[in-house]
């Protein structure tokens, strides 16, 4: 008898585990506790009562011993530190702009880049608002405007790139206000407050012909951009066998600068960068660097910080990291969209979002659905999400309203190279649970509200208490096996 064998072929992490870190189990009792400690706000809860922690993909990734390797050899000079250099030379390298200023994180380069391009009165287009970007606008005096395609406001839109700018709003833009008052525009790649969704090259260079012709810089926000480049390998014609970095050098080519979090495409725990084609902007960037970060040779970091970062990129690059590290996305958004919840679609570069709106339709926008979800998500499993809806949107700076968002988002970030896909298990099965007992998850009430990024320290209570069944305990009725925790590693079967 010959055995059949199967064409299928998994993909494994590109990387083996040489250190681990144990995690808390945690009862639900004592989960139920440090969620009302921490005012159903997720951001409040201590890590040390986390389970599986996919808060955020920013500074959560784990480092490889090349990158640790690294840290022993931090030059500490106060002034011109050989990390710095190594940095320089690596960010010119791949990314391809002459003129570097680290910066601490990506809100210090925003914050520098604000100050130096904005004057009161400007208009700042960009695809889709991020908090700190924009934030750091308006402390500028600038007032963002948003040009991304109607297509990225809607879950359900199965547009290839989301993240692209809509030429006709720009233009529109460009026409009501006159190019004089607008400085720059922001464009972000793999949109963080879409889903992950990243702007096509085709795109960008439409952008670029039309800011060039107005004499508009193109400043691009390059948190995610070797994420953005795999979806363009993936999805855009003609690129499907070039290389991450070519396409990244592409993508940056066609802008005139960038802000960086390093924190989350280069594999660091801290850390972010300016740069600049203009000598004139490095000049003025330097200037302020000095007032809010530190010296133009380190920018608040330690000469180690910037050794592990100019070790990231080249490791952060790699099309096989890429792969693994939205291939793990992708694991987790199929199972959690075969039991029909909804989420963001397509799936995204860093993070799975959940559709609050149509996972709790009985809540109002003002209940704060995401931020309910979220809550509900931690007690059910120790799970930590955050919300990307109504309480992160803010409220508008003239009128003092809430701004109500199309998106009301539930956001399972992955940290890279840190959890296993038995991790990614868990989770679903977490959030099949919260599903099937989302009439017991009830709306919230904002009892602290922070004047600004208010997302982060905001306190909520429930308007009346969550009922969530123990699905464990349910299953365990209907003789289920259980698998809630402490499952095997599976070999995962996707592409
Ligand atoms: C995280 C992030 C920032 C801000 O960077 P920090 O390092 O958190 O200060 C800016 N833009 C985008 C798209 C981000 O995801």
């Amino acid at each position: 008898m010959t055995r059949r064998r199967s064409n299928k072929r998994s993909w494994a992490e590109p990387f083996k585990i040489k250190v681990v870190e144990p995690i808390k189990m945690t009862t639900r009792k004592e989960r139920l506790r440090a969620i009302e400690t921490a005012c159903y706000n997720t951001f409040l809860l201590k890590s040390s009562d986390v389970y599986i922690d996919l808060l955020t993909d920013s500074g959560t990734s784990a480092m490889s011993d090349y990158q640790w390797a690294g840290l022993m050899q931090g030059d500490e000079a106060y002034a011109g530190s050989a990390n710095f250099y190594r940095l320089e030379s690596t960010i010119q390298q791949y990314y391809g702009y002459p003129y570097i200023v680290p910066t601490h994180q990506g809100r210090g380069a925003e914050h520098i880049l604000s100050q130096i391009l904005i004057k009161p009165g400007d208009i700042v287009p960009g695809n889709m608002y991020f908090t700190t970007t924009r934030l750091h606008q308006e402390l500028a005096g600038g007032v963002f405007e948003d040009i991304i395609i109607d297509e990225a406001h809607q879950p359900d839109s199965l547009h290839p790139f989301k993240g692209n700018i809509d030429l006709d709003k720009l233009s529109a833009l460009i026409k009501k206000h006159g190019a004089k008052r607008i400085p720059y525009i922001s464009v972000e790649a793999c949109v963080n407050m879409a889903g992950g969704q990243p702007f096509s090259l085709a795109n960008l260079k439409e952008v670029k012909e039309l800011c060039d012709r107005h004499g508009i810089l193109v400043i691009l926000d390059a948190t995610r951009a070797m994420e953005n480049a795999w979806f363009i390998k993936e999805r855009e014609p003609g690129y499907s066998d070039r290389s991450c970095a070519q396409i990244l050098k592409e993508i940056c080519d066609l802008t005139d600068g960038c802000t960086m979090s390093g924190k989350k495409d280069l594999l660091v725990n801290i850390g972010g960068f300016l740069a600049f084609r203009d000598q004139d902007h490095y000049r003025k960037a330097s200037e302020l660097v000095v007032v809010y970060e530190g010296l133009h040779t380190y920018g608040g970091l330690a000469g180690r910080d910037m050794e592990a970062m100019a070790r990231g990129i080249e490791e952060a690059v790699l099309d096989d990291h890429l792969q693994a590290r939205i291939g793990q996305v992708s694991y987790l958004g199929e199972k959690i969209e075969q039991v029909g919840i909804p989420i963001v679609q397509p799936l995204g570069g860093h993070a799975v979002y959940l559709d609050a709106r149509k996972f709790l339709p009985h809540l109002t926008q003002d209940e704060f659905p995401a931020q309910a979800l979220a809550a509900a998500l931690y007690i059910d499993s120790g799970v930590r999400a955050m919300e990307r809806g109504i309480v992160s949107a803010g409220r508008d700076p003239v009128t003092g309203e809430h701004r109500y968002p199309e998106l009301e988002l539930v956001r399972l970030t992955i940290p890279r190279r840190v959890y296993t896909q038995a991790h990614m298990d868990v989770t679903a099965e977490s959030v099949e649970s919260c599903f099937e007992n989302r009439q017991g998850i009830k709306g919230l009430r904002m009892t602290y509200e922070p004047e600004k990024l208010r997302f982060f320290q905001a306190h909520f209570e429930p308007k009346a208490p969550f009922i969530l069944e123990d699905m464990a305990e349910m299953s365990a009725k209907r003789n289920k096996p259980v698998t809630v925790s402490g499952a095997q590693p599976r070999s995962n079967t996707n592409k």
